[in-house]
């Protein structure tokens, strides 16, 4: 790992095994095929029980339900090392354990958490989120139109959700609804009941190697024992993305070494006018605007993750490192890009595809501007937001 201050030294010899070993996997499973995966629009499901087998899905879950229990840091270092490779399987994980198992598990009930959480560990059965609508994802209160209705011991749930990762491989949609008195729920709904579709997003240009859908849900019937007991108001939903933004912010970081990485090794075996263009002051200012970065980003990651483990987080600081490591790495993405000429613009290289995986990296989880609007009402306690 690029680690210009040590950073690696804070974190236990275990959570440093844990990062060389998802490193030794994801560069013999994932690096050599992940370009033509991403052209080809795929994600390589083959992959999923190794995943679990690695702990990618609900590292922090207790052992108890069949996740890892593990810190915050290890969660983070795995992110990290997938995004090294793609945001597509960084997503995918982020999804699975932030999104939908952690749900379950904060807000579920006992019969849910020891029904659901051990399959979704094992990547036997997949789970999405679904929040967003296609009125808009920034202010998902006014937006949602998506309704439940209690129906003697059923509830009854009619709805669009958009942009929703991992719909179409999911087995199960956790989805947020308003119910009759306009109160946001949480439901866990089987994707093969009837009325529920998804519809898978085509001809994107960011994020190719991950599955993105539509999902509708026409009059979908499940039993009442589906709705997640614990979960009432926006501050559910808003919780679990606060779960998954954490894990964005040691992803970007990762996406940021593999471009650094890249854009270094090019520059000091590129020659023009007879020098590396290493050697040149203005590609040298790109590469330690880089390595800078990455090294701030990652100091303000560990930290996220010791007040995480201590219980001390707030949504804000989370909102910090999502903002700021995305855009430092979509930045870098950018000069590696342009320090790279015109091979920089082909799938032979890695950083393109990283430039456009991170256009959607730094939208969705709350766009950077919304994150930005955040951070101004906290240290204001003015809201420009709404
Ligand atoms: C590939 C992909 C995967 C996704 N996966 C999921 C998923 O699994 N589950 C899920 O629920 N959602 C998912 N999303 C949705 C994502 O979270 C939303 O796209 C995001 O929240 C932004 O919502 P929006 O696209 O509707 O844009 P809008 O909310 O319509 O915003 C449009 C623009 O307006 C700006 N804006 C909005 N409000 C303000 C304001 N008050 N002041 C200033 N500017 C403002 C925004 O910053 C943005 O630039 C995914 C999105 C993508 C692209």
């Amino acid at each position: 790992m690029f680690d210009f201050l040590n950073v690696q030294e804070l974190l236990t010899p275990e959570e440093r095994e844990i990062q060389r070993a998802a490193r030794r996997f994801l560069e013999a499973e994932a690096l050599p095929y992940i370009s033509g995966w991403w052209e080809a629009g795929e994600f390589p499901r083959h992959l999923i029980p190794k995943f679990a087998e690695m702990g990618f899905l609900g590292p922090t879950i207790p052992v108890e339900y069949g996740g890892g229990g593990a810190s915050s840091a290890t969660y983070g270092v795995m992110a990290y090392e997938l995004e090294r490779i793609d945001a597509g399987l960084r997503s995918f994980a982020s999804v699975q354990s932030s999104l939908v198992m952690y749900p379950i598990y904060t807000y579920g009930s006992e019969e849910q958490k020891r029904e659901f959480l051990p399959k979704l560990a094992k990547g036997e059965m997949i789970g999405c989120f679904g929040l967003t609508e296609p009125d808009g994802g920034s202010d998902p209160d006014a937006n949602m139109k998506t309704r439940a209705y209690r129906d003697g011991d059923h509830y009854v749930l009619s709805g669009t959700k958009m942009w929703i990762t991992n719909g179409n491989l999911a087995h199960i949609a956790v989805v947020w609804a308003k119910d009759e008195a306009g109160v946001v729920r949480g439901f866990i709904v089987p994707t093969d009941t009837q009325g529920f579709k998804a519809n898978e997003v085509k001809h994107k240009m960011s994020l190719r190697a991950s599955v993105t859908s539509e999902l509708v849900l026409q009059e979908v019937r499940i039993p009442a024992s589906l709705m997640l007991p614990k979960a009432e108001g926006l501050k559910a939903p808003l919780s679990c993305l606060t779960q998954a933004r954490f894990g964005i912010a040691w992803g970007a970081l990762g996406a940021l070494e593999a471009v650094y990485s890249e854009a270094l090794a090019f520059a000091q075996s590129r020659i023009t006018f007879g020098k590396p263009i290493a050697s040149r002051q203005l590609v040298q200012e790109k590469l330690v605007r880089m390595a800078a970065d990455h090294t701030k980003g990652l100091l303000l990651a560990w930290r996220l993750a010791q007040l995480k483990d201590a219980g001390k987080l707030r949504p804000a600081q989370v909102s910090l490192g999502k903002r700021d490591n995305v855009r430092s790495a979509l930045h870098a993405a950018r000069s590696a890009r342009e320090i790279l000429g015109g091979s920089g613009i082909t799938l032979e290289y890695h950083s393109i595809r990283h430039m456009l995986n991170l256009e959607t990296v730094d939208t969705y989880e709350g766009t950077h501007d919304i994150h930005t609007l955040i951070l101004g009402r906290e240290l204001t306690g003015m809201n420009a937001l709404g």
